[in-house]
């Protein structure tokens, strides 16, 4: 129960429609009462009893009100005005008049409950939403390590199957904290005022029933967290099956992946079994223990009826037994409730890891803005590990200066961390010791999104959307024209290829732009570049995806986008960057050589070696 606050911590933004929702509910129940309650006159009128036959003058006088026999004024009452209208409409007359009341007292019922669930929908798609673009946010933030780390399925899980636990719990908790008490605590107050004996021994009975309920909603939680859990790695598994089909299917994998699938899922379907039998129990469970109470209540009760000295008769008794038989429906209503927010709480807790995950990059409170790039970038002896406290360093001892204006390349083999260097610059990971400064000032106390700004990054794996090639090109700029896009596409060797397109540069590339080759796509990120224009170039490997044909037209676009800029070009053949500035050779993590192309040649170090061995092929 304790969690409960934490559901309903979200609905803060929703008082109006949780205060309407209360309302109606609570007026709702009130009319139920009264509608049961009319059995009384009902009663009377169909049988009179022996001392007052309702066809005689009247012999009853109006009956007194003692706040200590309530009930028992209510049925006197009731008989003595059911006879009153009796002696002088007749019988016909009233039964009219009961069942016409009884229709409007139903018709208000149900219209404040249809009131109550109006006021829900916004509520509990409301909660949902809030906490979709909640994490969807989050996402946008996060570390680039985490999603190393925890898996992409297991994300979507928690953004889908996960909320819509929690859209139920929300539900149910506010009806649970609300309407179930209030039905509750208003049905007792009404049979304490009926029979006060018959109602004490209730009070005895019920939190019993309560405890037993308890016991078996508690393990629940643990055994849905679980469930959920597995189906993060279901979710995992067949975004990585849809994503690697044809090497699944040219490896002839199917069988293997297919047995590991059936596995999972078949784990998953007997921890939901589980889930559901507990779930389900809380309904029966709950029926049955208030039904023994109810079957106590009868026995004493109706020993009550037949004692000729006690006040309790046999409609107000009927009715006291019907009213109280309206304890069951909420009684199940709170434990089903109950249970499901055990469940929710347990989708809750996985959302929250999420939503509190550590953002490692994070901006200063006063950033300071930068729209130009002046002087010179500088690492000063960078370090950095993938993991906090990891020996294994992945940079060591960096100390780098690029000058404005200036194209540095890095060359060494695959793993030597050459990526990781770049990726400092636009702080999609912050070093781990030392510091880098752009024109003097440290890349932590600049707003990112100035920093960002400055830079143009071209992969070798070209990240495109599923939407128009325009967008693609223009991706995260505004008020762009049409020419400029097509201008970046020109110079970028693209615009040949987008032109034979279906609808030109309104044509959709389709998810991740599967409906291109690698040498299209290369080119459509190398305009994206082209078009935002900045004044730092990051390029890494942004070419080695190419054939060379492709390649010698993404070259000479590259060669065009690199004049007058900063570049720093991580390359693959080493020919393409024979006249950069500086060249930085890589070796685990260190820079091992450095100098220009000749120099380095000169070196007979491992530059040399490099260039050697790629001149051969
Ligand atoms: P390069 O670009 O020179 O091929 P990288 O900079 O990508 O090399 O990688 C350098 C080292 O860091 C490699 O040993 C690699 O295994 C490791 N590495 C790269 N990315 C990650 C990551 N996200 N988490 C942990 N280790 C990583
Ligand atoms: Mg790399």
């Amino acid at each position: 129960m304790k969690g409960l606050g934490k559901i309903l911590r979200y609905l803060k933004n929703y008082k109006k429609y949780a205060v309407l929702n209360i309302v109606g509910n609570m007026l709702s129940i009130i009319f139920g009462l009264f509608s049961l309650g009319m059995l009384i006159p009902f009663l009377n009128v169909l049988f009179p009893s022996k001392d007052s036959a309702v066809s005689t003058v009247s012999v009853l006088s109006k009956p007194e009100f003692h706040l200590n026999k309530v009930g028992a004024w209510l049925s006197d009452s009731s008989k003595y005005y059911m006879q009153l209208l009796t002696d002088r409409y007749g019988l016909q007359y009233v039964l009219i008049i009961l069942c016409v009341f009884f229709a409007i007292i139903m018709l208000l019922k149900n219209a404040f409950r249809y009131m109550a669930a109006y006021n829900m929908a916004p509520i509990r798609n409301g909660v949902v939403r809030d906490l979709r673009n909640e994490i969807y946010d989050k996402i946008l933030v996060l570390p680039l390590s985490y999603y190393s780390a925890e898996r992409k399925g297991d994300i979507m899980a928690r953004m889908t199957n996960d909320l819509t636990e929690i859209e139920w719990s929300v539900m149910q908790s506010l009806e649970m904290i609300t309407v179930n008490p209030m039905n509750i605590i208003v049905t007792l107050v009404t049979l304490i005022f009926m029979s006060p004996q018959l109602t004490l021994l209730a009070f005895i009975l019920l939190p019993v029933t309560g405890f037993l309920i308890a016991k078996v909603g508690g393990t629940l939680r643990k055994s849905s967290s679980k469930s959920k859990g597995m189906m993060g790695v279901l979710f995992s598994m067949i975004e990585e099956t849809i994503g690697g089909i044809r090497i699944i299917r040219a490896f002839t994998a199917e069988k293997i992946i297919r047995t590991k699938f059936h596995e999972e899922n078949e784990r998953y379907t007997g921890i939901m079994n589980g889930v559901y039998r507990r779930t389900d129990l809380a309904s029966p469970l709950t029926e049955f223990l208030v039904s023994i109470v109810l079957a106590i209540l009868l026995y004493v009760g109706g020993h009550l009826v037949w004692s000729p000295t006690h006040p309790l008769d046999g409609p107000l008794f009927v009715t006291y037994v019907v009213i109280f038989s309206q304890l069951v429906p909420p009684a199940k209503a709170f434990s089903t409730a109950y249970f499901n927010v055990e469940k929710g709480l347990a989708s809750l807790e996985r959302i929250n890891k999420i939503l509190h995950a550590e953002v490692t990059v994070i901006e200063i409170e006063e950033p300071r803005l930068v729209k130009s790039f002046d002087k010179e970038i500088e690492f000063h002896n960078v370090g950095f590990a993938y993991q906090r406290g990891d020996s294994g360093y992945a940079l060591q001892n960096i100390s780098l200066k690029i000058p404005k204006g200036k194209t540095i390349a890095i060359v060494g083999q695959s793993g030597s961390g050459k990526s990781t260097l770049v990726d400092m610059l636009p702080r999609f990971y912050d070093p781990t010791e030392g510091l880098i400064t752009i024109d003097g000032i440290s890349l932590n106390q600049l707003k990112i999104s100035d920093l960002r700004n400055l830079m143009g990054i071209v992969t070798q794996d070209t990240v495109l959307f599923n939407d128009t090639v325009k967008n693609n090109i223009a991706f995260g700029m505004t008020d762009v024209t049409d020419e400029q896009v097509i201008s970046a596409a020109k110079v970028a060797h693209a615009h040949e290829f987008i032109s034979k397109m279906e609808n030109g540069y309104e044509t959709n590339i389709g998810d991740r732009g599967g409906k291109m080759s690698g040498g299209e796509r290369q080119r459509m990120s190398l305009a994206r570049a082209i078009l935002k224009n900045p004044p730092i170039l990051i390029l890494d490997e942004a070419t080695s995806a190419l054939d060379t044909e492709s390649e010698r037209l993404v070259q000479d676009a590259l060669t065009k986008l690199m004049t007058n800029r900063t570049s720093i070009v991580i390359a693959h053949r080493l020919s393409t960057i024979k006249n950069a500035d500086e060249i930085i050779v890589m070796q685990k993590g260190n820079i091992v050589e450095r100098g220009n192309h000749a120099a380095l040649l000169a070196q007979n170090g491992v530059y040399r070696r490099l260039y050697d061995l790629q001149s051969f092929v």
